[in-house]
């Protein structure tokens, strides 16, 4: 009986692993994780398990931002990169 209880338990544990991203998604502007609440973005977008199968965006940083769409923080994260790119060539 007491085996049968310490597998219910593991089984909640790794249940509760494997939620954990959409309890707590991380954001992919700013890398911090915060409840679901607190975000505005929330998509799976590949099959994958954990926090690699979601992109998420919270509220702060769709405000900060601008964005309303995944569509928009791909923009910004090429903006971004560009802009690196030029400040790095500028140095040279
Ligand atoms: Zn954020």
């Amino acid at each position: 009986m007491q085996r049968l209880m310490l597998l219910i338990i593991v089984f909640f544990i790794i249940l509760f692993f494997l939620y954990l991203p959409e309890l707590f998604p991380s954001c992919a502007c700013c890398g911090k994780k915060k409840p679901r609440p607190f975000f505005r973005i929330h998509r799976a977008v590949s099959l994958s398990p954990g926090y690699k199968g979601c992109r998420s965006v919270c509220t702060r940083c769709c405000r900060k931002h601008d964005l309303n769409d995944l569509k928009d923080l791909d923009r910004l994260s090429q903006i971004s990169r560009k802009v690196k790119i030029r400040r790095l060539s500028d140095d040279f």
